[in-house]
C-alpha cells in the first residue's frame, strides 16, 4: 500500500510543469497598455502612458489569454489597465493602511496579535491597479535569504508569534530553493504553528504550482496556509483548477481574499459564480475587501451600502461556508475591521 502512495505521488509530480516555466511567463509577461490592448484588438487610446510610468503595466501572457478580445469592459483587462481615471485621483493615500508605522524592523509587519507578516520579495506576479501597496517601498526591504535574516531572528526572538505570513509582492516571485530554505528555518521555531502564503501566483501563472514548489508545501512540519486572490470566475479556468488541484493534495489550506471593485465584481451575480467556483475547488472564500484607499484607485471603490447588499445576497443564496467575510483595513486597529463598523 505504501509503495501504491508513494509511486502515485511521483507520478502526480512528474506530470507538473519544472520551475523554469513560470520564470520564462515572467519574462515574456505584457509591460505597457499599448502591447495590452494592441492584442486584444482594442483602441490603444483607452490606456495612459502617464498612469503607467507612476506604476508599470504587467500582466503575463496566461492571463490576458482568459480576457475576451475587442471588450473594453472585460473584468480582467479592467484590473490590469493604466487608464486616465489613476490620474485623477485626488482621495486617495500613499500608505492607506499604515503598513509603514507597523514595521518592527525592515521587511517584517507585526501589526495583529500572534501573527508577523514578512515582505518576503517585492516583486509580483502581476500588477493590479487596486493593490495598496501600489506605492510601498518595496527597494528597501530587504529580499532574499540574506536579507530575511534579521526578520527571521526577531520571530525567533518573539515567542507570542505563532503565524508567520509570507507576502510582498507576492512570496511566490522566490525560486523554491530560497523558500525552501525559508520554510525549513521557520519550522525549526517552535512557538511558529502554522506558515500562510498570500500569493496571486496560482491565480496568473497556474505553472508556478511545480514539482519543487510542491515538494517544500508537504515537507514543512507548520501547516502551509495559502490564501488566493481571485476577483473574478473568468480567472479560473481547467488549468488553474488543476494548480489548485495540486496545493490541495501537497496539503495545503486553500482560503480567498477578493477585493470588492467597481465595474468587474460589484454585482451579486458575478461574486456568486466567484464564490461557487471556489468552493467547487475546495478553496474557502476568506475576506472580500472593501478598497483600501489608495492614491489611484479611487475609481474602483463601491459604497458599504452596496458591498452590504451584495453580501446580503450571496447569504441568502450560497452554504454558510461560501460566503466570505465583508471587511475594511483601518491604519492603527488590532484587526480587519468588519463591514458595517460603529
Ligand atoms: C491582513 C494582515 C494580516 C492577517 O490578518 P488576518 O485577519 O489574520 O487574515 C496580518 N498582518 C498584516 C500586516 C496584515 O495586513
Ligand atoms: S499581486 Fe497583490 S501585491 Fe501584487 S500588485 Fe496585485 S494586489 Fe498588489
Amino acid at each position: 500500500m505504501a509503495e501504491i502512495l508513494a509511486a502515485s505521488t511521483q507520478l502526480v509530480e512528474a506530470s507538473l510543469p519544472p520551475t523554469a516555466t513560470w520564470q520564462r511567463s515572467l519574462k515574456q509577461a505584457i509591460r505597457s497598455g499599448h502591447q495590452l490592448l494592441e492584442s486584444l484588438g482594442l483602441p490603444t487610446a483607452l490606456g495612459c502612458s502617464s498612469a503607467q510610468r507612476d506604476f508599470p503595466v504587467f500582466v503575463p501572457q496566461e492571463y490576458a489569454r482568459r480576457m475576451r478580445p475587442s471588450d473594453p469592459r472585460d473584468p480582467l483587462l479592467l484590473q490590469v489597465l493604466a487608464t486616465a481615471q489613476e490620474t485623477m485621483d485626488t482621495a486617495g493615500r500613499d500608505d492607506p493602511v499604515g503598513d509603514r508605522q507597523s514595521e518592527v524592523i525592515p521587511g517584517l509587519l507585526h501589526k495583529y496579535v500572534g501573527r508577523a507578516l514578512l515582505i518576503t520579495s517585492g516583486a509580483c506576479a502581476v500588477h493590479c491597479r487596486y493593490c495598496f501597496r501600489r506605492h510601498f517601498p518595496y527597494h528597501q526591504a530587504p529580499v532574499g535569504p540574506v536579507g530575511w535574516q534579521p526578520a527571521i531572528q526577531a520571530i525567533d526572538q518573539d515567542a507570542s508569534i505563532t503565524e508567520v505570513i509570507l507576502s510582498g509582492g507576492d512570496p511566490l516571485s522566490v525560486v523554491d530553493e530560497s523558500l525552501s530554505q525559508l520554510v525549513e528555518q521557520l519550522n525549526t521555531i517552535t512557538h511558529l504553528h502554522r506558515i500562510r502564503i498570500h500569493t496571486r501566483f496560482p491565480v496568473v501563472i497556474p505553472s508556478r504550482v511545480c514539482q519543487s514548489m510542491v515538494a517544500w508545501i508537504r515537507s514543512s512540519r507548520c501547516p502551509i496556509y495559502c490564501v488566493l486572490h481571485f476577483n473574478h470566475p473568468a480567472e479560473i479556468d481547467s488549468e488553474v483548477k488543476q494548480s489548485l488541484r495540486e496545493l490541495r493534495q501537497a496539503g495545503a489550506v486553500l482560503l480567498n481574499q477578493s477585493v470588492l471593485l467597481r465595474g468587474v465584481n460589484d454585482c451579486q451575480v458575478v461574486q456568486r459564480e466567484l464564490c461557487e467556483k471556489l468552493v467547487n475547488s475546495q478553496v474557502l472564500p476568506y475576506y472580500l475587501h472593501q478598497l483600501d484607499p489608495v492614491r489611484g484607485a479611487m475609481h474602483f471603490a463601491v459604497s458599504d451600502i452596496e458591498a452590504q447588499q451584495i453580501l446580503t445576497q450571496l447569504r441568502s443564496m450560497l452554504p454558510g461556508y461560501a460566503v466570505p467575510r465583508l471587511v475594511r483595513e483601518l491604519a492603527g486597529h488590532p484587526s480587519k475591521i468588519p463591514v458595517p463598523f460603529e
